[in-house]
């Protein structure tokens, strides 16, 4: 078993562009990290449908979390494979033809089943993975769920059984002909925290929380 490339079927290896893939384990872990989100897709009574929301991964899984009520937490621990894609848009290049547009983009596509986290101490692991991932530093300065919070969280994990990257950087190259005059390059893409807006419970002149400021920026 090779053990730093995520297996790829014959379902999940890239053939369109199969330049830009990669299967590397290194690679995919950290376009997952570093996706703010994820969408999620399966097939739900026959039709298709996708999904958005945040995802954490643990070595070889992806934790997802939701209200016990949520259609989509509760069908896919019952199927046997979803489907989990997370994207980060790098930019937008500009060629001399329209057809030298496009996108700079690290992309992993994974499939694998879902099975659901029942105990608090797994559920809690998960919570603590999803909250330092959207907020970092957040679980450890502010209250704790409590069981009954936990009990009440719907945590499925989804094994990382295949996974592929996709990744495409770089200016726009373009057609031989060229068009004179028209600016051509690329425009760098990233997401980026905005200036904090406190509660209005918070006293004036009450910093925002220094940590979590420079984690969401570094
Ligand atoms: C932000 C963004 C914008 C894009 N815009 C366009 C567009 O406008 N037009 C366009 O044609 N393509 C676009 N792409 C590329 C697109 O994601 C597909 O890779 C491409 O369209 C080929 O699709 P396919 O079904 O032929 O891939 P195939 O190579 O046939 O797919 C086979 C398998 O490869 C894997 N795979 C495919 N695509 C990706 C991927 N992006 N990342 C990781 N694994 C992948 C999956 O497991 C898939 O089942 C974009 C990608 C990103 C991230």
């Amino acid at each position: 078993v090779d053990t730093t490339q995520y297996r790829a079927s014959e379902h999940s290896r890239v053939s369109t562009h199969a330049d830009r893939a990669s299967y590397d384990r290194d690679l995919i872990n950290s376009i997952l990290d570093g996706a703010s989100y994820c969408h999620v897709g399966f097939v739900s009574g026959g039709r298709p449908v996708v999904i958005p929301m945040l995802h954490a991964r643990e070595g070889g899984h992806l934790f997802l979390h939701g209200s016990p009520g949520s259609r989509m937490l509760n069908d896919i621990v019952s199927l046997p494979l979803v489907c989990v894609v997370a994207t980060i848009l790098d930019g937008l290049f500009v060629g001399p033809a329209v057809v030298d547009h496009g996108f700079n983009y690290r992309s992993v596509v994974v499939f694998g089943p879902a099975t659901a986290v029942e105990s608090i101490s797994g559920k809690r692991q998960a919570l603590r993975a999803l909250t330092e991932k959207a907020a970092p530093g957040r679980w450890d300065l502010t209250r704790q769920p409590t069981d009954a919070e936990v009990a009440a969280t719907r945590v499925v994990s989804i094994e990382i059984a295949e996974a592929s990257a996709k990744t495409r950087s770089g200016g726009p190259g373009g057609s031989e002909e060229g068009y004179p005059g028209a600016w051509t390059g690329v425009i760098p893409y990233s997401l980026v925290p905005g200036e904090p807006i406190p509660d209005p419970s918070v006293p004036p002149g009450a910093q925002p929380p220094a940590g979590l400021l420079h984690r969401l920026t570094t």
